[in-house]
């Protein structure tokens, strides 16, 4: 005896709703997986700064040291100059100009005092980061790997559920697989049982001739809600007897 249109209809909700678990489940992972590789993209993209630090850290000590030099150039012209003068203002005058570049040469020494000592802290960051990037990157990789196979067994699985699927639309009236189309956009379970006589969905009464139509396993639509109602013999026994717990 073929299979009685309410008992297709719901495998057909069953593998309806596997199907969508299925894409559930790949949109999760592929969500993660975007995530994973954002985590890498922002620590290398933290090193790349740093590293742009860098550049511009020695640059700046670069100039200082240069400057550094030209300064002691100066001073030891001025110096020798100094030995020469005999004139006592033309000395005084020197000293104060001497005494100006000593400020400087001051000021110079603690400035690459505080650039060496960035540049070895920002040296020490990305070696660190460099470290951090290279086990995430491996760990990470790894992840997503396991997860690209997960995405591939889902979407095998959800290729197989599709040909099942279309078996049983196709072992199906067509009138009764437009009927249940309709009904599947708008609700997520469009074929519930009979229950207590009344649709165990919106607990709307049935009537007694639908009733009776349904009891001989037709589907006939609830009056309200427009959902399939069957009825289950086993099913119905079963509740009841849970219900008496
Ligand atoms: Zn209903």
């Amino acid at each position: 005896m073929a299979q009685p249109i309410w008992q297709a209809l719901i495998s057909l909700v069953n593998l309806d709703h596997q199907a969508l678990a299925i894409a559930k489940d790949i949109k999760n992972i592929s969500t993660q997986i975007s995530e994973k590789e954002r985590e890498l993209t922002n620590l290398s993209s933290t090193l790349k700064t740093h590293q742009e630090e860098l550049k511009e850290l020695r640059k700046k000590v670069g100039l200082v040291e240069l400057r550094s030099k030209e300064l002691d150039a100066l001073e030891k012209k001025k110096r020798a100059q100094l030995d020469e003068i005999a004139d006592q203002r033309e000395y005084r005058s020197l000293q104060k100009e001497l005494e100006v570049l000593g400020m400087e040469r001051q000021d110079l020494d603690d400035q690459l005092i505080n650039a060496y000592h960035q540049v070895e802290l920002t040296e020490q960051k990305i070696s660190d980061e460099k470290t951090l990037l290279a086990e995430k990157e491996q760990s990470i990789n790894k992840i997503i790997e396991e997860l690209q196979q997960q995405t591939n067994d889902l979407e095998k699985k959800k290729e197989e559920l599709r040909s099942e699927l279309q078996a049983k639309i196709a072992a199906l009236p067509a009138e009764w697989v437009e009927r249940y189309n309709r009904m599947k956009g708008r609700v997520s379970d469009p074929i519930v049982p009979l229950h207590n006589n009344s649709c165990s969905a919106c607990f709307y009464i049935v009537v007694p001739q639908d009733i009776a139509k349904i009891k001989r396993g037709n589907l006939v639509s609830c009056r309200n809600c427009y959902r399939f109602l069957y009825y289950d013999k086993t099913e119905e026994k079963e509740t009841s007897a849970e219900a008496q717990y």
